[in-house]
This record gives structure tokens, C-alpha cells and sequence, in this order.
């Protein structure tokens, strides 16, 4: 008798498929619930510990019995459990898993090596203990798991970006050994893929209809209890999707990815230092900047992103290994990796997993990429530091890997400098795959595939993935999506597409890969393929003779407020990048002087890498949970403690023998002559001023009290305090005028008279404004904050006279900004100086409040020079 006629409705139809195929509704008839046959318990013990100890060393620990349901904790402990298995003779023949599910993350570690990591929340809960298992294996063996006591996400508490709850508990909810069925996985992926195709195609396609038609027609045929019936439904499928395409289907590239974010972790192993003192005075490179207090963002809020710095380096191990798995068992898989600083991690405490993705990459499955230390903030490092990124990455490539990365690989970062063109360029580097700019909170960005030029006219090829996600798992929603989001069709044809479970780590799994495999040729649907970085940027160099141009920065219009969260860490940053600097300089000179000197290169190297790594962009960002931030501001003391021993070391060297009153030397680090004041230190620990110019790059003797030179022809500053209480600071270049409350009300260029204050308004005001954005509370500074504007008035009669003139002169006051909140500043001009310098210290005791300085300028320009 023939089968009934398929008369039914789209929507029931399509749900009868879904049912079939679910993991919550009639899992006891459906062919969802045939997954997995016959199981066997596991024998289990367990030891916990709040350190994150080498597999050598934990598995000498003393294990106690433990059982399925067992809870453990808190948030960051770790628990081991020994696994003692026998696998039944009668599953020889069979496919046997370890079916695993805990809270937290796991690692399986077989025979002393790391061999797959699994979480739930990374949809990896069974590891494959023999895909065929045959007579002569070894049935009885035992395993470690190690379960780190948070998620993929960290430990927030009650949401993912809150601060992390210290106090959570964790629980083993299965453990067993388990038959699977690979036939039943292999249906459940087409019936997924088609009910996919069905609803993305929707209604008014034709091929949309047989795609249902065909999962219809599967479970018609299909008996869970009977798999005989298997082949028949696998044939349907295989049919539907061996119908190909015609030449113009556009290609997506597939890559395999799993961004991690970097923690930072406090290293054991120091490098030796020298110390040596000296009396040298090193003139910084920022002094130069004014109004430094331009705009500040200074808050105490909690930073959540998300988990501390060692765990960085398990979720590699973790990640990694699931990828080598993954690599060996399907050879057309490739998996992308960036960042040095996580590979080094691994290379030093996972060697033998570094072994393997050596092995690996050597056999182009493993592609190495980016070409940096970390995934750095596109903004905050100086431009000399993003080269360091490429250095320091790329000979790290060059020595592990035998070559080094041909792309930039940054997808998540809170926006992108236009200096970066041409530092790529300069360190070999043509391609750059980012995607963040699909952020962009008001404005789309109008391309997926183009040229970036940067500030020299350096040119760059850009990709950002068209399904604007690091994270795909391989879903037709997302195929489809990749195609109809792109921007730029008709001028390219090809695609990336980057799958895998990300930010936390986690990785691709086989389920995303069989779903992409399937898809390679398909009628209706995009053409898929596995591929690597190269092969995606290869085909886009070859039809880019249509893609349009951007010039200049890539602007994320999100996550602004990470340019002012944690004041201390951009301060940090900029102060050590500044130290690096100059112990290059002064040791490069010392060693041009002296053959004997002894450049600290290995030392440098070593800050260096510390102060990249804190580049990461969730760390000098400052969206990062307090354990990071505390890490972080260690890092710069290191640095800081160092680095200046270095740079006393280079300056006594390359002085040595030099005249000057004490020894006491000047040096300058910047390439062009300075004559500034200067506190020069006196015997009894006070300081008196001093005039001084030193030459670029070059040192001059401090003067002595009889060799000050005339001021002449420059004019003594004059500082003058009216009876009202007001102040003017004049130096003959400028004159500055402060309210008693310490607002500036002019500053004129007095050879001009050209009032920079715009009319009717203050300068130097401090204002207040609200901080409570939409979502991401430390990263972001919403535009409806301008509405909340409250300028912090002053009181009168604060103003006082500092240094009363002559090489400097200077006014300071205080400001009550709330009643637990305060500022001082003071307001200093020196001779010969054609600006004026504000420090401000501020007491800052305020949550979800922005504190600013106003300087409304007379200035119309669409341009500025600095
Ligand atoms: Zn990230």
C-alpha cells in the first residue's frame, strides 16, 4: 500500500520533525533519545584544593570516595576526581564515551596528558573513550578530571558582567560510560540541518519546501527502536544535500576559533636585576603634554571580565586539546590561533600539548595567526608598543611555528587606530580579520571586505566575517546569514565565517563540524568550506579589484568609557611604556660609547612581555574583574621597580666621567632640544628651580648656583593676586587669569592679545555628570549622559599663590566636588613656557558619576595639530 500523500500544514510538519529530533519532548520514543545505548557506572574519588597544581603533583594527592551529585567549591578551587572505568566486553564492536557533566570546566587528562577539555555550557559533556572499540583493547583504565570551579563565562554573580560571586557551589550531575550511536548523530545533524534550511529559506522558496518534504519523508521512514530503517532515512538526506549549486554560489571560508580572553598571572620566576644608584635626573617624555586632565572618568564600580590570570592558561589547555582531537579525527579541519602569550603559557606548562600543535601546524592544521603577543587594544598603546606587539609575536611564530603570521587577527577589540596600517605593513603583514565594528551601537559599518589605508597611505586588506560573530557553530541561520548581511556584494564572492564557542574559551566540537561538512555543496545554500586564514584572504586578493577604501581609524561606537575606567592602569601603561623607552635610548648610547656595556636585553624582553600582556584588551581597558586590575597594577611596579635600576645603570655608563656639580646630569630621551625649568634636587632633600636646555637625545651638567643662566631675553613669570582674590599668571608669552575659585576666566596670547576663552565661559570647570549606561558598566559612556550636566561650584577665597614667580610661578586650589569627594589642583607656568600645566589630585569616593574639565575654547577648527 502506498504511503499517505504528504498533505500537511508547513508549520506541523515542521514541528513534527522538531520533535523527533528533541532533546526535551518525547525523548523516550524520538530518535534523540536513541543517541546513547547501554551504560555502566563509573568508580570515582575526589580531591579539591584551592591552587591550580601540575597534573604531577595533584594526582599524588590523597583522592576520597566520591559519587555523582557530590557538590564542591568555591568559585576558583579546583576538583580533581580520579575516574576508574571498565568497559563491558560486550560493547566491543561499539563506540564508547565517557559521558561527563559538571558545573564548572573540565579537563580529561589520559596517561599524563591533557586530552580534551569539557563543559556544558561549551556543549562538550561525553569524550570518546574508542570509536570502534576492538577485542584486544585495554577495557579497564583510569583517568584524571580536572574541574576548575567556574564557567566558560567566569563566576558572575547573577549576571555574566557582574562582579564574581566568591561563594558558589559546583556539582557533578553525571559520570558514566556510555554506548553511542554514531548513525543516530549522523540523522540528528541532517534532520537539524534541513529543519534549518526549511525555515531559513522560508515559505516562498521552493527549495525550502523540500528540504521539509525530505525531513518528513525521514521520519516517516525512520523507527528509533529499529535502525535498520537508518540507512534508508540517511539516503534521503544524502540525496538533498548531494543536489550542488550552480558556478555563482558565493564560498564561505570556515574556520575553526576560540577566542580567549587573557587574564595576566603573576609569574614566579624573576629575572635577576642589577641595581645601582645614581644621582641622574631623567627628563620624561611627558612633559610636553598639557592639560592632562582634558578628560576623567574615575569610578570604583565593580570590573567583571571575568576570570583570574591563571585560568587563562587552563582554558588554553582545555581548548587546545579539544582542538587537537578534533584535528586528528577530521583531517580537513583547521583551526586558527592567535596570541603568543597564550601559546608560550602552554609551551612552558603543557609541553606536551605544545608538541602536538607544533605537529599540527606543520601539517597546515594548525595555523598560527595575528602576529602579536596578545589580542592588544586597538587604541590605548602608543604606537611603539603595537610595534612591539608584532615584534615580540612575531619572533615568537618565527621560533615555534618555522614562520611568521601573514595576518592580523583582532576580532574583539573596542576599536582600531589609524596608525595600524602601516605598523602591519612594516612587520610583514598585508591581511587583517576583525569583526567588532558589527557593535556599533547607532551606525553600520558599510563594508565586510576592504581596503584600509592608514595615516602614511599604508593599505590594508580588511575582513570582518559577515555574520558579525566570532562564535558561530556552524547553524544554516548563520550560513544564510553570512551571505544576505554582506555588504559588499557583487564586488567579492567568498566569505569568512569563524566557528567555535568563544570569549571564555570552549573551542569547535564535531557536532559544528559534521554541520559544516555537510553543507559543502548544497543547492539554495551558500558553498562551505574548511579553510584557513590564508586560503579566505587569498581569494579575496584575487577578485579585489572592486572594494572600496576606508581612510583612517575604525571608531567602534561602543565601549568608549574603557579610555577613562581605571585611571591607574592607563597611567601605569603610559608611564612604563615611557621607562622602556628611555632604557633602550640610554642603553643604546651607553653601549655606542662603550664596547664593555652591557645591554640588557634579556631584561628589556622580559618587561616588555609584561607590559604587552597587560595591553590585552580587557586589562589596560580596565574591563576586567578587581583580581586582574590588582595583577595588572603589580605588573607596572615590576616594571616600575625594573626597569629604573636599568635606567640608572645606562645613564651612569654612558656619563661616566662626566663634569656636573655632584655628578648630577640632565638627560633628555626625546628627539628634539628642550630648555625647560626644573627641580633640581639639593643635599638636604629640597629642591631648588632651575632653568635648563639640554640637546635632543643628548645630556647636559646641571647648573650650578653661579652658572644659572641670565633669564634674559626671557621674561620672569609674574604672578599677581588681586584684592577680589583672583590670580594672573604672566609669562610674556601667556597670560593666565583665575577666578578665586580657581576657574580659569582668560588665557591670551600676549603678543597677539588673542583671548583663547570663549566668550562668557570658564575654563578649568569641573562638572558632573551621570554614568549608568545600558549594559556594560564598565565599558561603555552612553551620549544621554550630556543631558546631566552639573558644573561643581567652587567657593571663593580658596585661591592661593603658590610659587610666587620669577622661574615659575603657580596658584593651587581645593574643591569640595560632594561630600565624600574632593579635588586639589594646581596651576603652574613657567618661564619660556607657551602653555600652562594643571595637576590635580583627585579624592574620588563616587559610584556611577563622571567627573570632567571644561575648557571652552574661542577655536574653530575642524582640524588640530599636536
Ligand atoms: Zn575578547
Amino acid at each position: 500500500m502506498a504511503a499517505a500523500p504528504f498533505l500537511k500544514h508547513w508549520r506541523t510538519t515542521f514541528e513534527r520533525v522538531e520533535k523527533f529530533v528533541s532533546p526535551i519532548y518525547f525523548t523516550d520514543c524520538n530518535l534523540r533519545g536513541r543517541l546513547f545505548g547501554d551504560s555502566c557506572s563509573v568508580t570515582l574519588s575526589s580531591f579539591l584544593t584551592p591552587e591550580r597544581l601540575p597534573y604531577e603533583k595533584a594526582v599524588q594527592q590523597n583522592f576520597s570516595p566520591a559519587q555523582v551529585g557530590d557538590s564542591f567549591g568555591p568559585t576558583w578551587w579546583t576538583c580533581w576526581f580520579r575516574v576508574e572505568l571498565v568497559i563491558p566486553e560486550v560493547w566491543v564492536g561499539q563506540e564508547v564515551h565517557l559521558c561527563w557533566e559538571s558545573d564548572g570546566e573540565s579537563l580529561v587528562w589520559r596517561d599524563g596528558e591533557p586530552v580534551q577539555g569539557l563543559t556544558k555550557e561549551g556543549e562538550k559533556t561525553s569524550y570518546v573513550l574508542s570509536e570502534r572499540l576492538r577485542a584486544s583493547d585495554p577495557r579497564s583504565l583510569a583517568l584524571y578530571v580536572e574541574v576548575a570551579c567556574n564557567g566558560l563565562l567566569g563566576a558572575g554573580k547573577g549576571s555574566m558582567i557582574a562582579a564574581p560571586d566568591p561563594e558558589k557551589t559546583f556539582q557533578l550531575s553525571q559520570a558514566k560510560l556510555a554506548v553511542f550511536h554514531r548513525d543516530v548523530h549522523s540523522l540528528l545533524v541532517d534532520l537539524e540541518l534541513l529543519l534549518g534550511v526549511a525555515k531559513g529559506l522560508g515559505e516562498d522558496s521552493q527549495r525550502s519546501f523540500q528540504a521539509l518534504h525530505t525531513a518528513n519523508q525521514m521520519v516517516n521512514i525512520c523507527d528509533p527502536a529499529q535502525p535498520e530503517t537508518y540507512p534508508a532515512a540517511k539516503a534521503l538526506a544524502s540525496k538533498f544535500f548531494g543536489q550542488h549549486g550552480g558556478e555563482s554560489q558565493h564560498t564561505i571560508h570556515a574556520m575553526g576559533h576560540c577566542h580567549i580572553d587573557t587574564g595576566v598571572s603573576r609569574c614566579t620566576s624573576k629575572c635577576v636585576f642589577f641595581s645601582q644608584l645614581l644621582a641622574v635626573l631623567i627628563q620624561m617624555q611627558l612633559r610636553f603634554l598639557t592639560m592632562e586632565q582634558g578628560l576623567m572618568k574615575l569610578d570604583l564600580r565593580p570590573r567583571a571580565w571575568l576570570w583570574p590570570f591563571k585560568e587563562t592558561v587552563r582554558k588554553c589547555a582545555r581548548s587546545w586539546s579539544t582542538a587537537v582531537t578534533l584535528m586528528e579525527q577530521n583531517t580537513d579541519f583547521i583551526f586558527a590561533c592567535s596570541q603568543a602569550q597564550q601559546l608560550e603559557w602552554v609551551k612552558s606548562q603543557y609541553p606536551g600539548l605544545h608538541a602536538r600543535l607544533q605537529e599540527f601546524a606543520c601539517r597546515g592544521q594548525f595555523v598560527p595567526v595575528g602576529g602579536t603577543w596578545v589580542e592588544m587594544d586597538g587604541n590605548l598603546p602608543s604606537g611603539e608598543a603595537m610595534v612591539r606587539q608584532f615584534l615580540q609575536g612575531q619572533n615568537f611564530f618565527l621560533q615555534e611555528f618555522g614562520k611568521m603570521c601573514s595576518e592580523f587577527w583582532l576580532p574583539d577589540t573596542f576599536g582600531y587606530s589609524a596608525q595600524l596600517p602601516q605598523i602591519m605593513q612594516g612587520c610583514g603583514i598585508k591581511r587583517f580579520l576583525t569583526q567588532k565594528l558589527s557593535w556599533n551601537l547607532v551606525n553600520s559599518f558599510p563594508h565586510h571586505t576592504f581596503f584600509w589605508e592608514g595615516l602614511d597611505g599604508s593599505r590594508v586588506l580588511v575582513h570582518f566575517p559577515p555574520g558579525d560573530s566570532y562564535g558561530m557553530q556552524g547553524s544554516v541561520e548563520e550560513v544564510l546569514k553570512t551571505v544576505t548581511n554582506n555588504r559588499d556584494k557583487g564586488r567579492t564572492n567568498h566569505s569568512g565565517f569563524l566557528f567555535g564557542f568563544g570569549d571564555g574559551g570552549g573551542g569547535p566540537t564535531q557536532t559544528m563540524l559534521d554541520r559544516l561538512k555537510r553543507l559543502s555543496n548544497t543547492d539554495g545554500l551558500p558553498r562551505v568550506q574548511l579553510s584557513s586564514p590564508g586560503q579566505l584572504f587569498t581569494a579575496l586578493e584575487r577578485d579585489s579589484g572592486q572594494l572600496c577604501t576606508w581612510v583612517g581609524e575604525l571608531f567602534l561606537e561602543l565601549h568608549n568609557g574603557t579610555y577613562t575606567t581605571h585611571a591607574q592602569l592607563k597611567k601605569g601603561n603610559r608611564e612604563c611604556e615611557q621607562i622602556l623607552h628611555d632604557v633602550e635610548v640610554l642603553s643604546s648610547l651607553a653601549l655606542a660609547r662603550s664596547a664593555q656595556f652591557l645591554y640588557p636585553a634579556a631584561q628589556l624582553q622580559h618587561l616588555w612581555r609584561l607590559l604587552l600582556l597587560n595591553q590585552f584588551h580587557d586589562v589596560v581597558t580596565g574591563s576586567c574583574i578587581q583580581l586582574v586590575a590588582e595583577d595588572a597594577m603589580n605588573y607596572y611596579e615590576d616594571i616600575r621597580s625594573h626597569g629604573n635600576p636599568l635606567l640608572s645603570a645606562a645613564a651612569a655608563a654612558l656619563c661616566a666621567g662626566e663634569p656636573g656639580p655632584k655628578g648630577l646630569l640632565i638627560i633628555n630621551t626625546l628627539p628634539w632640544k628642550r630648555t625647560e625649568v626644573l627641580a633640581l634636587p639639593k643635599p638636604c632633600g629640597a629642591h631648588s628651580l632651575a632653568l635648563v636646555t639640554v640637546p635632543s637625545i643628548g645630556y647636559a651638567p646641571a647648573p650650578t648656583p653661579t652658572s644659572l643662566q641670565p633669564l634674559l631675553p626671557q621674561q620672569p613669570v609674574f604672578v599677581m593676586q588681586e584684592t577680589d582674590g583672583s590670580v594672573t599668571l604672566d609669562n610674556g608669552i601667556i597670560r593666565v587669569r583665575l577666578d578665586p575659585t580657581g576657574c580659569l576666566t582668560s588665557l591670551v596670547l600676549v603678543a597677539s592679545g588673542r583671548e583663547a576663552i570663549a566668550e562668557g565661559a570658564l575654563g578649568n570647570q569641573f562638572v558632573l555628570f551621570d554614568d549608568v549606561p545600558l549594559y556594560w558598566d564598565a565599558w561603555d559612556v552612553m551620549d544621554y549622559h550630556l543631558e546631566t550636566r552639573k558644573p561643581v561650584l567652587g567657593q571663593a577665597g580658596t585661591l592661593a599663590v603658590g610659587t610666587e614667580g620669577g622661574l615659575r610661578g603657580s596658584a593651587w586650589f581645593l574643591l569640595q566636588i560632594s561630600p565624600n569627594s574632593r579635588l586639589s589642583q594646581e596651576v603652574v607656568l613657567d618661564v619660556g613656557c607657551p602653555y600652562v600645566r594643571f595637576h590635580t589630585e583627585v579624592h574620588w569616593h563616587e559610584a556611577h558619576k563622571f567627573l570632567k574639565v571644561e575648557f571652552p575654547a574661542r577655536i574653530r577648527s575642524p582640524q588640530a595639530t599636536y
